[in-house]
C-alpha cells in the first residue's frame, strides 16, 4: 500500500498517526502535541525506541511530519531573506545580493522545496539526545553535534550500530552535491522508497504552479534539475551506502 500523491506532498494527513512512545507521561499536558509520523513505520519505530533506551540511549523526536503549507513558508522565508539561510559549513550567508540560481543552491542545501521534502511522508524523523534536550541544551542541528566529540556522539554511534536492524537509514549520509550532510535525519527505508517510487511529478508540478512560491518562473523551470540533484540524489536504504 502507498499514499495518495496529495500526502505524498503535505496536502492531506490520513496516513498519519500520533507517535506516543514514551510521551504517555505528557498526557495531562494539553499543550503537548505528539509527533506525527506514517501509521505503516509506526510499529518499526516503537521497536527502535525500545531498543535505544534499553541500551540507555534515549532519543528524542526534534521534527517529524511537516505539512506543503510549512515547508512552503520555511521557502519562502528563506528566499526573502526572513529566515537566515546558512553554508555548508554552518556559517550564515548574505543572500540580498546572490543571483537566483545562487539562492535556490544556498536555500535547497538545508531545505527542501515546499512538496518535495521527505518530511511529508511521515517516514522520516529529525532526531536529537534526549538527555542534551532535558539539561537544556539549545538543539542547533550541527554536523558537529554529531560528531564523535559532539553532544549527540553516544546517539550517533547508536543509531550507526542499529538504524538498518530496525529497517530505518540515513538519507543524507555523505554530501553527495545536493542535500548537505544531515545525520539527525532519518528515514524508513521500505515505505519511504515506496513513496519515492510511485511520486507523481506532474500533480506535483501542478500544485506548485498554483502556489505562491517566490520568483515561481524560476522555480519552475529548475525542477528537473530539483529532482535530480536533490530529490532524488539520496543514500541507498539497503547498505546506508552512498
Ligand atoms: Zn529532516
Amino acid at each position: 500500500m502507498t499514499i495518495t500523491w496529495r500526502q505524498s506532498i503535505g496536502l492531506d494527513t490520513q496516513h498519519l498517526s500520533d507517535f506516543k512512545y514514551g510521551l504517555e507521561s505528557q498526557k495531562d499536558d494539553s499543550q503537548k502535541l505528539y509527533p506525527q509520523i506514517n501509521s505503516l513505520i509506526e510499529s518499526d519505530l516503537a521497536n527502535l525506541f525500545a531498543q535505544a533506551k534499553f541500551d540507555n540511549v534515549e532519543i528524542a523526536i526534534v521534527s517529524s511530519f511537516r505539512n506543503f503549507d510549512k515547508q512552503l513558508t520555511i521557502w519562502n522565508d528563506k528566499w526573502r531573506g526572513y529566515r537566515p539561510v546558512y553554508s555548508k559549513q554552518g556559517r550564515p550567508l548574505n543572500i540580498d545580493k546572490m543571483s537566483s540560481i545562487e539562492k535556490y543552491k544556498s536555500i535547497a542545501l538545508w531545505s527542501a522545496l515546499p512538496g518535495l521534502s521527505r518530511h511529508h511522508w511521515g517516514t522520516d524523523l529529525d532526531v536529537f539526545s534526549k538527555d542534551a534536550i532535558e539539561q537544556g541544551y539549545d538543539v542547533q542541528l550541527t554536523e558537529d553535534e554529531f560528531s564523535k566529540t559532539g553532544i549527540c556522539a553516544t546517539l550517533s554511534k547508536w543509531l550507526d550500530d542499529n538504524l538498518e536492524k530496525f529497517g530505518f537509514f540515513k538519507p543524507y549520509n555523505e554530501f553527495k552535491g545536493g542535500v548537505a550532510v544531515e545525520p539527525w535525519h532519518i528515514s524508513h527505508i521500505k515505505q519511504s522508497q515506496l513513496i519515492l517510487d510511485s511520486f507523481d511529478f506532474h500533480q506535483f508540478r501542478q500544485h506548485l504552479i498554483q502556489s505562491n512560491i517566490c520568483e515561481k518562473e524560476f522555480i519552475i523551470e529548475k525542477l528537473p534539475h530539483y529532482k535530480e540533484y536533490y530529490f532524488e540524489n539520496v543514500c541507498k536504504g539497503t547498505d546506508n551506502q552512498c
